[in-house]
């Protein structure tokens, strides 16, 4: 395969080596994953309900209603919830899975390792989750909104728990495409239990809006050869949001 010079200088700012006769066996800080060795403290404290008329709230309604939430078990884990972080007017809403520790710690979806990998992605292709105009600066939100023990999957209910957080977050910012990574943010918005691999490389919608399924970065931190079809989605990404007439 040849890359022109730009798809050369994409390609390093994500981190992929052109022409790499093996795959080295210390991937680039690869994430291990953390075996579930964490302890919870049993607590009786109950369940509440989730904050009603979330489907009407405006973005400080949201984010208060997020904060106090104890709908689901996760209430009982987290150091904070993660609410969601970029433009609220973005023209690119990435959705992830879950708030890992850092993120717990930090309040913020994707830090660490794969936030740095997404950071670069973004980079790539001259977003970014920094102070941006709209065109250019993403909106970043997970499909759920607290750390799960141990950094173990959500859980189904907690995934339907969460998910109206979610839908107000995507229609406040009215994005032109989003950008579902990993299998629970396809599974929240798809529908769709189909392995990411079968799922990508076309163009599906959410409620009107193009959505791209592509790799987590945690999953492409440990599985190097994937990330030359991260970039792929990237690009189909970039060409759908580029195709949308501007309004
Ligand atoms: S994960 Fe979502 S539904 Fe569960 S407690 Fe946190 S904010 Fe509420």
């Amino acid at each position: 395969m040849s890359w022109t010079e730009r798809q050369q200088a994409m390609l390093q700012e994500m981190g992929i080596r052109l022409w790499v006769s093996r795959v080295e066996d210390a991937p680039d800080g690869a994430a291990v994953p953390q075996p579930q060795t964490q302890t919870q403290t049993p607590t009786a404290a109950p369940l509440g309900p989730r904050p009603g008329g979330v489907e009407a709230m405006d973005w400080p309604a949201l984010q208060e209603a997020v904060s106090g939430c104890t709908a689901c078990k996760l209430c009982k884990g987290r150091t904070q919830t993660v609410f969601g972080v970029g433009n609220p007017r973005a023209h690119w809403m990435i959705v992830g899975e879950a708030p890992g520790e850092q993120e717990d710690r930090q309040g913020e979806p994707f830090v660490g390792k794969s936030g740095q990998l997404l950071d670069n992605m973004l980079r790539a292709v001259a977003l970014t989750r920094g102070e941006a105009a709209p065109a250019q600066q993403v909106y970043i939100a997970n499909s759920v909104k607290c750390r799960p023990p141990g950094n173990r999957n959500p859980e189904p209910d907690e995934l339907a728990q969460c998910e109206p957080f979610l839908i107000r977050q995507i229609a406040l910012v009215q994005p032109k495409i989003i950008l579902a990574m990993g299998r629970f943010a396809v599974q929240s918005l798809l529908r769709s239990s189909e392995p990411i691999g079968k799922l990508r490389g076309r163009v599906h919608h959410y409620q009107g809006v193009p959505l791209i399924v592509t790799y987590h970065p945690a999953y492409l931190l440990r599985n190097l050869p994937d990330k030359a079809r991260a970039w792929d989605d990237l690009c189909l990404a970039l060409d759908t949001v580029n195709a949308v007439p501007a309004s």
